[in-house]
């Protein structure tokens, strides 16, 4: 044996061959399936969500999904519609500055946007956002502002679904205010669901009527100024009719089919 070979090898002065290469590859590849093998699905996810934390009275779900488990990744998509102000009022507890997305259609009642600047600033709220449709797809697809009159869900998607896609592009998480009680598509609504890209969040889901009315008498919450001229659920104003308490959305797109703006399909897919 020679000195050369006696002397202690600087691992720095170590070839890589073929052998190694192959041998760290593999070692890599082995690395990343035990990591994806260990990795929740997002399915997983909202499960052990529900089951940790399903059973809490809503401020504190409200405040481990805001400021622990979705901590900065997470935002409130608000109507300011009719029973808006009860969750924007948990919120406003645990997280006063949370962006709060108000979607700004060009349609709203003026009396929804009086609202929107009265509750923002009797809850402290420092963060609501008002996102407008893209300019250049309201001037290609609906310049006069009538889309509404021959197809609602055209227009839904320029002035509500495709903005709100947008707005929500730097988070994972989006929290919203849908209750069982609206019944059709929401009767079964779940605490936290998978939608799309995104996890959303449904505080109040299982609330009721009276849990909702019981809120804003504890609370002083103001109401939506059309709540007492029949409106239980209020949106755009060429698409919102007053309406029975016992249907509460029967008042929107009233005379058709339609029974959803879209929002709540699956975002970011
Ligand atoms: S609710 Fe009516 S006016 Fe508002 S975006 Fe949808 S179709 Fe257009």
């Amino acid at each position: 044996m020679t000195d050369v070979a006696l002397k202690e090898r600087d691992p720095s002065d170590v070839q890589v061959g073929p052998v190694d290469e192959a041998a760290r590859l593999a070692r890599e590849i082995s690395e990343s399936r035990a990591a994806e093998s260990s990795q929740e699905t997002q399915a997983d996810y909202v499960k052990r969500l529900d089951q940790t934390y399903g059973e809490l009275p809503a401020e504190e779900f409200l405040d481990v999904m805001i400021n622990q488990e979705f901590s900065g990744r997470i935002a409130l998509v608000s109507s300011f519609g009719a029973e808006a102000a009860v969750l924007l009022d948990l919120v406003s507890r645990v997280a006063p500055d949370l962006p709060v997305v108000f979607l700004e259609t060009g349609m709203h009642f003026a009396q929804t946007l009086q609202y929107r600047r009265q509750v923002a600033e009797k809850l402290g709220l420092t963060n609501v956002l008002d996102i407008m449709p893209d300019a250049e797809d309201l001037k290609a697809e609906d310049p006069d502002n009538t889309l509404w009159q021959w197809d609602t869900d055209k227009c839904c998607n320029i002035r509500k679904v495709r903005p709100l896609a947008k707005a929500l592009e730097p988070f994972d998480a989006w929290i919203n205010g849908r209750k069982q009680m609206h019944g059709g598509e929401r009767v079964r609504l779940p605490r936290v669901e998978v939608n799309g890209k995104f996890i959303k969040v449904n505080p109040l889901a299982r609330w009721t009527r009276d849990d909702v009315q019981h809120a804003f008498e504890e609370s002083g919450l103001p109401r939506h100024p059309l709540v007492e001229q029949g409106y239980p659920s209020i949106g755009c104003w060429p698409c919102t009719q007053p309406a029975s308490e016992d249907d509460i959305r029967s008042g929107r797109w009233s005379g058709s089919d339609k029974t959803e703006c879209g929002i709540h399909g699956k975002l970011g897919m």
